[in-house]
């Protein structure tokens, strides 16, 4: 395989998927992606307990992004279909599923049917980055576990843009690596880890959330969840029946289907030492195409960044790093002298009718924590007057507003 390459890839990524069908059904069922388990929670050896923390991590992601039931959702690299199958089933969603593997599609087809939702989910061997769907016809794109293997993240980000509909919602649940240079050791774990997977390369989360904003993405926002899935990669829970008759089972697979098999069993050591040594990260990235009223507020994104910026002190760096999703105070707490002055210096400059502190005052302690310079732009450009703007540097507006 040439890994750098798109066609190559796709190409070692669909041949991954192929031969190992069987031996991700048998380690986590439908589910081909990680588990998730609360803080101290021991993971027991029973399928069960698995299956439980693999379908937990898919009600956490339509959580945490908000993903609407009765949605039409794009699943970008679907696997044998196990989280589409929870959308369109439990939460009447229709779903369209791409994975590059045909064997992959045609097991999840076989599984929709069984499950009696064929009709609401619908399976295809096709590359995520060129579906041929036409704009805007979902109201969710999800990728659950299936970003590491696209050779273009920026390009996903997109292409996501132009699928969704305006207001439509974005749902990322990824494996990352931590932000920040990586020592030798750090990147030749790295570098093992993505040749075993099939994977070009790892980004951050919070590169995706970078990318996110680039591709023109509103609220987007991130969480780590590495502490809550890296018990998938615990040595006794992650043995299967195939493990356990150990390397002549592991000789015979590689000698039937191509070395490429063995990446399977490669994966778990790495990964444990990954997330024990904290290189290897995971989380959630959520995010919004911003409707067409939301330009007002996305013209007003970066004024209304320096107007803040100015009173709590931060550098230009600061106003570059800024994008819709950047909490209004970096340390979570929005000391009332600030958020006075705040309020003070927005209404002097866009006109009485903007009143951040008393917006504020109406908000939950949790909304007022996750406060991001979108929310304040676009109640702004809400409450605006309408005359009020550029034009007027200083002064409080007229006392007739307009
Ligand atoms: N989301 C599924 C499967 C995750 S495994 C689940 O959680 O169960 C990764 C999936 O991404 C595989 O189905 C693989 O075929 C798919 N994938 C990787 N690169 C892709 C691409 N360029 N286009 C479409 N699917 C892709």
């Amino acid at each position: 395989m040439e890994p750098g390459t798109g066609a190559g890839l796709n190409t070692a990524v669909e041949r991954y998927y192929d031969i190992t069908l069987d031996l991700y059904e048998d380690l986590w069922g439908e589910h081909v992606h990680h588990g998730f388990w609360d803080p101290g929670e021991v993971p027991g050896v029973t399928g069960a307990d698995r299956h439980a923390a693999t379908d937990r991590l898919v009600r956490e992601l339509v959580d945490f992004a908000r993903v609407p039931a009765g949605s039409r959702v794009l699943d970008v690299g679907c696997g044998i279909g196990g989280p589409a199958l929870h959308l369109a089933g439990a939460m009447g969603c229709t779903v369209e599923g791409v994975t590059l593997s045909a064997r992959q599609a045609a097991r999840a087809n076989e599984k929709a049917q069984a499950a009696g939702v064929a009709g609401r989910a619908r399976f295809h061997q096709l590359d995520a980055l060129s579906t041929g769907f036409p704009d805007a016809s979902f109201d969710v794109v999800w990728a659950l576990e299936s970003l590491m293997h696209l050779p273009d993240r920026p390009a996903f980000f997109a292409e996501a843009m132009r699928l969704l509909r305006p207001g439509g919602t974005l749902a990322v649940a990824t494996w990352s690596v931590r932000e920040g240079e990586l020592d030798d050791a750090e990147q030749d774990l790295v570098r093992q880890i993505l040749q075993h997977q099939v994977m070009p390369d790892f980004s951050s989360l919070e590169e995706h959330e970078r990318q996110a904003a680039a591709a023109g993405f509103a609220d987007v926002a991130s969480v780590d969840w590495s502490s809550a899935v890296a018990n998938s990669w615990d040595p006794s829970f992650a043995q299967i029946r195939r493990f356990e008759q150990g390397r002549t089972v592991m000789r015979q697979l590689a000698r039937e289907r191509g070395v490429d098999v063995l990446g399977f069993f490669h994966a778990g050591p790495l990964m444990k030492k990954g997330f024990d040594t904290g290189v290897v990260t995971y989380g959630a990235v959520r995010a919004t195409r911003p409707e067409p009223g939301d330009a007002a507020a996305a013209a007003l994104i970066r004024p209304v960044a320096d107007l803040l910026r100015g009173i709590v002190g931060e550098d230009g760096a600061w106003l570059d790093s800024v994008v819709p999703g950047t909490r209004i105070d970096g340390d979570l707490l929005v000391e009332s002298h600030e958020l006075a002055a705040w309020s003070l210096a927005l209404r002097d400059r866009y006109g009485d009718g903007v009143d951040l502190a008393a917006y504020v005052s109406g908000l939950e302690i949790d909304e007022i924590v996750e406060l991001t310079v979108a929310d304040v732009a676009g109640y702004v450009a809400a409450h605006r007057s309408d005359d009020a703007g550029g034009s007027r540097d200083s002064g409080p507006a007229p006392a007739d507003g307009r």
